[in-house]
């Protein structure tokens, strides 16, 4: 089949020129997808990583939608959880609207507020904002969200672990109902499924995600484990070896006990291990990144939410300390070993909880993890880390009226209220990965979609 080239979408001439001018021909996967689906104006859940080209993705359909107008107020608003991806949004902007007359600005916290509020004053058609930022821009009555037609939030999975609930939830309470909204995440958690949920209609998802991670190139392997101490002392036992395990990806879903891990194997192995997850400063995550792919570090610890856009050569081993919730981060996990045709090793350990995960990540490859028996050497141990003790239950307490949490300081706007017109991502996840016709083929996601 003959790819597809943006002529063959329907953009205008001002936009092809700007392509054209960056040499950009055939649409990525991501924004092949996205085009119609966000055309026809229903809601849309993107799963794809930095470097799928999914900016494009919804920059392209949003821009040749919008209208010229005068108008004060923006009708496009993108909110994305760093000042640095704020800057790099506008700039793609620019890029794509090279032809186009069009009033862009970028808010985000850290700067001169003042200065802001006169630009947003001036009238704008597209702002692209940090939630924080615009949220304290929102109270001072400096800008109106009112017009808003097109909202997107990019990178909702890094904004959610970033603690920003509470100022997206605000905005969202404040834009138009009748709004589309437009969303992308490189993972998925419990977090983002529940402002899925919350939030959309009915939303039209697509992922590639899964997509070019070549299983074939993966050895995988796995581990029944009871709890954390047991899996630190495997791993310990495993790094040991440090001529085998030189370049080791550690991934763990939570934060606390990322650095719960980074404590106990930085004791056993001093120097030797770096950690990055959203709880660590700008800097240090970058240091984390930078001292383990030269090399300085040969053991890095990171959460899910900061494995996308990790871009580390020759890793030997990617170690899952937990078993994803969903699926696809597992594939984004090994897919981080087995790159440029070396042959990756991937480890998986599985608590009696997880099981349940570990069989839907099997359904999805249409394969099973070879399970390994513990090496007599290791102990197992029977003490819980306080993330795993059983939760105490008050039974009878007279001064709490239940369990649950009291009414919310206002009540909600009805389209604010929790409405699953989407049906649980699991389910459909399930039914998207039923039967593969080939195990890791490239084109599965996209065929799976039609
Ligand atoms: P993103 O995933 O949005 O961060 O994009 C990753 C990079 O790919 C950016 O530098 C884009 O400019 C570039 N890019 C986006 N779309 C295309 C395309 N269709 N062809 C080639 N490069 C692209």
């Amino acid at each position: 089949m003959q790819a597809l080239t943006f002529q063959d979408l329907n953009l205008n001439t001002p936009l092809l020129n700007a392509l054209e001018d960056l040499g950009f021909q055939t649409p990525t996967p991501i924004q092949e997808q996205a085009f119609s689906s966000i055309m026809s104006g229903r809601d849309v859940v993107g799963i794809a990583q930095t470097g799928t080209g999914k900016t494009f993705a919804y920059l392209l359909p949003l821009l040749r939608m919008l209208k010229y107008s005068k108008q004060k107020n923006p009708r496009i608003l993108i909110m994305v959880p760093t000042r640095e991806l704020v800057v790099q949004v506008v700039g793609e902007i620019e890029k794509l609207t090279k032809y186009i007359n069009i009033r862009v600005a970028g808010v985000y916290g850290g700067v001169n507020i003042n200065t802001q509020q006169v630009e947003l004053n001036r009238g704008l058609d597209v702002v692209v904002a940090t939630p924080r930022r615009l949220y304290d821009l929102v109270l001072r009555r400096a800008i109106q969200l009112k017009s808003i037609q097109k909202f997107v939030i990019d990178e909702v999975d890094v904004m959610l672990d970033l603690g920003f609930k509470f100022q997206v939830t605000n905005i969202l309470e404040l834009l138009p109902e009748n709004r589309q909204s437009i969303m992308f995440s490189a993972t998925m958690t419990e977090n983002v499924e529940g402002m899925i949920e919350a939030s959309f209609k009915a939303p039209e998802k697509i992922s590639v995600a899964v997509s070019g991670t070549p299983l074939e190139n993966i050895e995988q392997i796995g581990y029944k484990l009871p709890n954390f101490n047991t899996k630190a002392n495997l791993l310990k036992h495993v790094l040991a070896e440090n001529e085998t395990y030189h370049k080791v990806l550690i991934f763990i879903g939570d934060k606390r006990i990322a650095d719960r891990l980074f404590d106990s194997l930085n004791s056993e192995f001093p120097g030797e291990v770096s950690v990055v997850h959203t709880g660590k400063s700008q800097n240090y995550r970058l240091n984390s990144v930078q001292e383990f792919d030269a090399g300085e570090t040969r053991i890095m610890i990171a959460t899910d939410v900061m494995a996308r856009g990790l871009d580390i050569e020759h890793v030997s081993h990617v170690v899952n300390f937990d078993t994803p919730n969903y699926p696809e981060n597992y594939m984004h996990r090994i897919g981080r070993t087995g790159r440029a045709e070396r042959k990756g090793r991937s480890i998986l350990f599985t608590t009696e909880k997880e099981q349940n995960h570990l069989e839907a990540i099997e359904a999805l490859m249409q394969m099973k993890v070879p399970q390994h028996k513990l090496p007599k050497e290791v102990k197992i141990s029977k003490e819980l880390i306080p993330e795993e003790r059983p939760r105490a239950i008050e039974i009878n307490n007279p001064n709490k009226e239940s369990e649950e949490a009291g009414p919310a300081f206002h009540e909600k706007k009805d389209k604010n209220k929790k409405v699953n017109l989407g049906g649980s991502y699991r389910r459909e996840i399930a039914k998207k990965y039923k039967k593969p016709k080939t195990r890791g083929d490239k084109n599965a996601n996209r065929r799976r979609k039609k």
